[in-house]
């Protein structure tokens, strides 16, 4: 019920029922140091009536009863308000106060009294009042003398006390509620400031960010953590615009070739073989573009895939030496010599297909860009905790200044080339995604050979594992 509130409201209440808790229990405490204040007072004073009521009395001539000495004086132990008597030690009556009547003061608890007791009791008529039992001898003879007052009036007081407060409590707690409330405002003000400076962040205008506050707080830490996310999506939205538009020329590129060449072969009669040759063109193009949707669906799987894969220890000199088997036809062609390293298995945690597919793009590269009678070596090594594949070529190689671009998608040293050669442009973006799936990584630099070495590094796995 209370997270449906707003943070405001939320923190004025939490303030003000806080500030009610501690009032409270400081008035509580107050009204009870009072009481406890009263009754001590109560108790000097029953003290002193005694002490009075002691000097008040004698004994009569048979020494068995006892007598006011001076009666008439006010304040000992003759008033209305104060009830006293004293006993022998069987709570026998030797004197009584006029006040009392028919009435007597309770004993004292425990026989062979001796000492002083207070306590708080109960008359018959259901008077309460507190009473001193004081053994005090009177004259040179042993008695009991009890003197009580009614607890009432301080009871008043304590009652008087706590009623102001009672009374006092609402505006005190809207008080509190309004302090609360102001309170929240002003903390939340500057929350309220950055979200009104957000609410201008769109996607065309996401290079803004949020004004950092002066002080090093818990908003000005808000506000570095918002403008990072800021910054990544304004990156990531930057890569998604590139990419859009470079796919869309990708497309349009195969598209306005085959149009061109459609509309030239359409605009006169022709034999029978041109038509032939030109569909067989336009083919081409349907295939580059299919090629290219492929791949560009690959790349997205990768991307959307936040799943891990699940990895198994496999050969990897094994499953190189056939995949080189299998391409060995296209080095033929531009009669290259392929050459993977033979040696003793050597296991790497791998997915196959993953794996597959990057092995494949690197040497379909090698062999691509490597000129005829070319050499393409495959080096598969243990180093430490890694298994690394080294794809070594004496082609042109790779400048450093492009190393870091050329796993860009539709990064490409020379466009009109790559194309030429049939190329997309995704192959190492594809390639180099497949290889971190793996929890692996994919590096160029500059051969032995004189051309281009692709590293592959992946987990080595303990043989037979
Ligand atoms: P493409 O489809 O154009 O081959 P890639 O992503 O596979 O796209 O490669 C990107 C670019 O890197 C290529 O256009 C090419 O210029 C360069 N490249 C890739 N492999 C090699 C290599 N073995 N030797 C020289 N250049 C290479």
């Amino acid at each position: 019920m209370l997270r449906r509130l707003s943070i405001r409201v939320r923190l004025a209440l939490l303030g003000s029922a806080v500030s009610a808790l501690v009032v409270l229990g400081y008035a509580s405490l107050a009204v009870t140091f009072l009481e406890r204040g009263l009754l001590d007072s109560l108790d000097q004073r029953l003290v002193i009536d005694a002490e009075l009521l002691e000097r008040s009395l004698l004994w009569d001539g048979e020494r068995t009863r006892l007598v006011g000495a001076v009666e008439a004086r006010p304040g000992a132990g003759f008033e209305d308000s104060l009830w006293s008597e004293v006993v022998d030690a069987e709570d026998r009556p030797l004197w009584r106060s006029p006040s009392l009547g028919a009435r007597r003061l309770p004993a004292a608890s425990g026989r062979a009294f001796a000492g002083r007791e207070f306590r708080t009791a109960s008359l018959a008529g259901g008077v309460e009042v507190r009473l001193l039992i004081l053994s005090e001898p009177i004259d040179g003879k042993p008695a009991v003398l009890k003197v009580a007052r009614a607890t009432e009036p301080h009871h008043r007081e304590v009652g008087v006390v706590r009623t102001q407060l009672f009374l006092a409590a609402p505006a005190a707690l809207l008080l509190a509620l309004l302090g609360a409330w102001f309170l929240a405002g002003r903390a939340l003000r500057p929350v309220e400031r950055m979200r009104e400076e957000l609410e201008q962040v769109s996607a065309e205008q996401l290079s803004a960010r949020l004004a950092l506050p002066p002080a090093r707080d818990e908003l000005s830490k808000l506000a570095e953590t918002v403008n990072g996310v800021l910054t990544r999506l304004e990156r990531s939205f930057e890569t998604l615009r590139q990419f859009t538009s470079d796919a869309s020329h990708e497309l349009r590129t195969p598209l306005a070739a085959m149009r061109a060449e459609l509309e030239v072969c359409l605009r006169e009669e022709r034999p029978a073989a041109e038509y032939r040759a030109a569909l067989e063109s336009a083919l081409e193009e349907i295939d580059r573009m299919t090629q290219l949707a492929d791949q560009l669906l690959v790349l997205s799987r990768h991307e959307a895939s936040r799943a891990e894969v699940a990895l198994k220890p496999v050969d990897v000199r094994g499953f190189v030496a056939n995949l080189v088997e299998e391409l060995c036809v296209l080095a033929d062609e531009k009669q290259q010599d392929i050459f993977p390293e033979a040696g003793r298995p050597l296991f790497a945690l791998v997915d196959e297909e993953l794996l597959q597919r990057v092995l494949r793009n690197l040497l379909h590269n090698a062999i691509r860009y490597t000129p005829r009678e070319g050499r393409i070596d495959i080096g598969v090594n243990r180093d430490g905790d890694r298994v690394r594949i080294d794809i070594d070529d004496n082609g042109p190689g790779i400048a450093p200044e492009h190393r870091v671009r050329v796993f860009d998608r539709f990064y490409r040293i020379d466009r009109s080339r790559s194309r030429e050669l049939g190329g997309t442009g995704l192959g190492l973006a594809i390639a180099r995604s497949a290889a971190l799936r793996m929890q692996g990584s994919l590096e160029v630099g500059d051969s032995p050979l004189g051309g281009a070495r692709f590293t592959l590094a992946l987990r080595a796995a303990e043989e037979g594992a």
